[in-house]
């Protein structure tokens, strides 16, 4: 399941959609010197431009206190050109993460973190849902994979892609198991899953023998290894699932996707195109 052809289609989209809407705005915040947060931010803000986004990038230093992060997202809540704005994860630790998140307006809150967006998520009636969640349930459906009736295990329960993509997969009628790090036997569990989602961080945990014969495996982790990125899937899985999503080109550029097209939304909702609840 290669993620950059339908990724192109979504984008395409997006530029028509942005030809039709005007000007559309996405500002991000990065607060810090971690590199690989740089180097993501970089990447929206290259794709967002190339996709006819106006397109606001705000570093600010390791030391920023977190009253000046929340003044310059009052800002950016009360700025008009702004449609989508995006906190970058994970914060410095001086830095309530919770309090900010909540900082950004829901009508603006493109990455779906904002307690407003998770909980209509929770409630089944997803408005913002985070990027790759999004991006993964595109996948299976550009692949004819069916998630009514079928076993879904989900392993990893972070906010950002664990427990929405549960919640996704249980409102397309999949019968959901979530595993973590303290799930007593993870072999046994992959092992019944039609539909595999594995989102932990930790390179080819999962081998061969824990996935059932003919199942759909979307692989979401990212670790940089000397031999390059590599994702929680061993790729030799790729012999005994009917599906699996590649690392690197699977997910990741789906999330960049979705994440334009969830602007393109706020774009609508702000405008009153959409209703937001
Ligand atoms: P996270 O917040 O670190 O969560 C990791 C989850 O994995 C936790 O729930 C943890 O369990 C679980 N886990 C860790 N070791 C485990 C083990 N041995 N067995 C079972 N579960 C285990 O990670 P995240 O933010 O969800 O990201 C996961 C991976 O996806 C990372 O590699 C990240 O870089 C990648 N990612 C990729 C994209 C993309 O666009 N391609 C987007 C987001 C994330 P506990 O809760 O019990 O600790």
């Amino acid at each position: 399941m290669r993620g950059a052809p339908l990724a192109e289609r979504v984008r395409e989209q997006v530029r028509a959609d942005i030809a039709e809407l005007g000007s559309v705005g996405l500002a991000t915040v990065l607060v810090g010197d971690d590199p690989a947060s740089h180097v993501y931010v970089s990447r929206k803000h290259e794709t967002a431009s190339a996709d006819g986004l106006h397109s606001i990038d705000r570093r600010l230093p390791a030391d920023t206190s977190q009253d000046d992060l929340l003044q310059l997202l009052a800002e950016l809540n009360a700025d008009d050109g702004v449609d989508g704005i995006l906190v970058q994860l994970p914060l410095p630790d001086h830095v309530d993460a919770e309090v900010v998140l909540r900082a950004v307006e829901p009508i603006k809150d493109v990455d779906g973190f904002h307690p407003f967006n998770a909980g209509r998520l929770y409630a089944g009636h997803p408005t913002f849902v985070p990027a790759t969640p999004l991006g993964i349930m595109a996948l299976l459906e550009e692949h004819g994979v069916l998630l009514e009736g079928a076993r879904a295990v989900v392993v990893g329960r972070s906010t950002i892609v664990g427990k929405p993509i549960a919640h996704l997969l249980l409102g397309a009628n999949a019968t959901v198991t979530i595993c973590h790090s303290r799930t007593r036997d993870l072999a046994a569990e992959t092992g019944c899953a039609d539909v595999l989602v594995v989102a932990i961080g930790q390179a080819a945990l999962i081998t061969p023998s824990m996935v059932k014969e003919g199942a759909a495996v979307v692989d979401v982790g990212i670790t940089r290894t000397e031999a390059g990125l590599v994702g929680d899937v061993a790729p030799d899985v790729a012999e005994r699932a009917a599906l699996l999503t590649p690392v690197p080109g699977g997910v990741g550029p789906m999330t960049i996707a979705m994440l334009l097209r969830n602007t393109v939304r706020a774009a609508r909702y702000r405008r009153k195109l959409l209703a937001f609840p």
